[in-house]
Parts: C-alpha cells; structure tokens; sequence
C-alpha cells in the first residue's frame, strides 16, 4: 500500500553523504494486491524498481513508507522467523545465492534445522522429497553446486526456497540467465509447483514472453510506479498504456491486439535520481500531450483493468 523505497545517495560531484545528497527513488509508490493463489507477472525495463519492490515485500529491504500487508498483518520491517518463511524468494543467479563450498544436502538440511521443519531425523528424507519435487536425482545432494549446470542449480535454489514450505514464492528474473529451453523446463516446473502446493507466484521479468504463459495477471512497472495492471489475456489484447504497447511492439510475436502497431520503445528511462515533472513516461512517450508533462496520472480502473495515463481511455 502506497509503498516507496527511496536510497539516499552521494552527490556525484562531492562524493560525500555530508555534505550533499539526492534521493534514488527505486520504488515511488506502489499499490498492488497479489491474491492467494494467483500467479502475478510484474514486468518492466531493468532499473525500473521491480527487485527493490520485491526485497521490501520480502522483508530484505525497509520501505521507506507505506505497508506490505500479508493475510491481514502489517508487516514491520522486523519479521519474525515464522513470518519470514511464509514469504521466499528465487533470485536470478543461483550461482551466487548458493555457497560453492557446501554440499546441496548440507544447505537445505541446515536450513530444515534452523527452521524447525521437520525433526533431525527426518532431514534426509526431506531433503529427498525436495529433490524429487524441482525434478533432480537424490544423489545432487552429495554434490557441490559449482559441478551442477545452469538448470540444476536453479532447480536446487528453488528447492531452497521450498524447503521452509513458502505460501508467496517471488521468481526473480528466476530463468534469465539459462538457455531458452532450459528456461522453458524450469517454467514448467515453477508451474507444476505451484499448482501442487497450492502456492502464490509473483514472476519478475523484464521480458514479457515468459510471463504469457505463466501468470494469470501482468503489473507493468515503470520508473517505480506501477503503469497498468490487468489480466494476461486483456494486457495481451488490448493493452492501454503507451509503455506497454510499446514493450508490445518491440516484441511483436506477442502482439495480438490488432492495433496499428506503436513505434518501439526508443531511449533510455531516465534516472530515478531525475524523475520527469507530471507523467514519469512523457519524455518517451509517442502520445504525449501538454498536460501530461504537469499532472501526474493516477492509476484508474475500468474493469479489471488498471491503467495510469491521461490517454488511457480515449
Ligand atoms: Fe503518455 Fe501522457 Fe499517457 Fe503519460 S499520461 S503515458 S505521457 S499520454
């Protein structure tokens, strides 16, 4: 609700915290609710405030202001260590969340011990029954991550984050780094899982096609707003946010809205240390009017669409 996550930051002339500073606003206020159960795809060019406002959900980063609220809690920026299994993450690359040195089986049983899953003589047993959940051998426990693939290691950072039994699993541009048929095998995966433990998805990506066939709904983020909200099917068919026709048209395969297709995106988005005066997208914007260099548009509903654009409508 109304959640910002601003850093300060030195003056670039002076390089000093003292004597100047300037606020980096990664996240700018955001209001988005993920239902129990659903899978959420938040989208948007890298820099746009997408991990920030996942490693404030997760409890990894304290807003600067506004709430996350989770099954009707306030969460502080303190979580208990209940609180905090309820809610995991997947980050990008599983080559450096996990520990070279260690064995995978010593890494989840720690984690089952210090969370108190299962008693110490159920560990290995539970730590095969993960194995066997993201699809691997029982015989990877025995092994060190630096002598598994791509594929392997992000399949054991899931089982990672499985292990302490998440409601809320945050993917984390979670198959961007593997090749495109692993990352589809990995998909599919994310979405037995989810189906079979009866999770909550939230999907972080800048790259709209792995989101398509995964989520029931899309947030587009943009400079750390959120820009449009709707079902997948919808944002697909009719999007209404120049940025997002613009992601769109950049990757028309996926365009199906039968639009006259909107120039690509062209330009860098400026920095969150300089956001534009009125709609933070007008310096890109192919559509851009006089108002919207001086009024900031506010997100509006029409259905179950959520569009922030002066235009959106007309
Ligand atoms: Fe473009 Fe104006 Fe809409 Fe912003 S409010 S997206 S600048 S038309």
């Amino acid at each position: 609700r109304d959640l910002h996550v601003h850093f300060k930051v030195a003056d670039r002339r002076t390089r000093s915290f003292r004597n100047r500073t300037t606020m980096l606003r990664a996240v700018d206020g955001i209001d988005l609710v993920v239902a129990r159960g659903e899978s959420l795809g938040i989208v948007g060019e890298s820099g746009c405030g997408k991990t920030t406002l996942a490693r404030a959900v997760t409890g990894l980063l304290r807003p600067t202001s506004g709430q996350v609220v989770f099954d009707g809690v306030t969460l502080g920026g303190e979580r208990d260590r209940a609180m905090r299994r309820r809610v995991q993450m997947v980050f990008q690359d599983p080559g450096s969340s996990l520990n070279p040195r260690l064995k995978v089986g010593s890494v989840l049983g720690e984690l089952l011990r210090v969370h108190d899953v299962v008693p110490g003589s159920e560990v290995r047993a539970r730590c095969e029954h993960l194995m066997d959940l993201v699809g691997l051998p029982a015989d990877v426990l025995d092994a060190t991550p630096g002598r598994l693939s791509g594929g392997q290691r992000q399949r054991i950072a899931i089982a990672r984050a499985l292990a302490v039994e998440p409601e809320v699993l945050i993917a984390d541009e979670a198959v961007s780094a593997l090749d495109v048929s692993v990352q589809a095998a990995v998909l599919e995966l994310l979405i037995d899982l989810r189906d079979r433990l009866d999770l909550t998805l939230v999907f972080i990506t800048h790259d709209l096609a792995v989101v398509r066939n995964v989520c029931d709904r899309i947030a587009v983020m943009y400079l750390g707003r959120i820009v449009e909200t709707a079902p997948t099917e919808t944002l697909f068919a009719d999007p209404r946010h120049p940025y997002t026709q613009a992601l769109l048209a950049a990757a028309p395969r996926l365009h199906d809205s039968g639009l006259a297709a909107e120039p690509a995106l062209t330009g860098e988005p400026p920095s969150p240390l300089n956001i534009p005066p009125g709609c933070r997208f007008n310096t890109r914007c192919p559509r851009a009017v006089e108002v919207c260099q001086s009024m900031d548009p506010a997100l509006e509903r029409r259905g179950d669409q959520q569009v922030a654009c002066h235009l959106a409508w007309s």
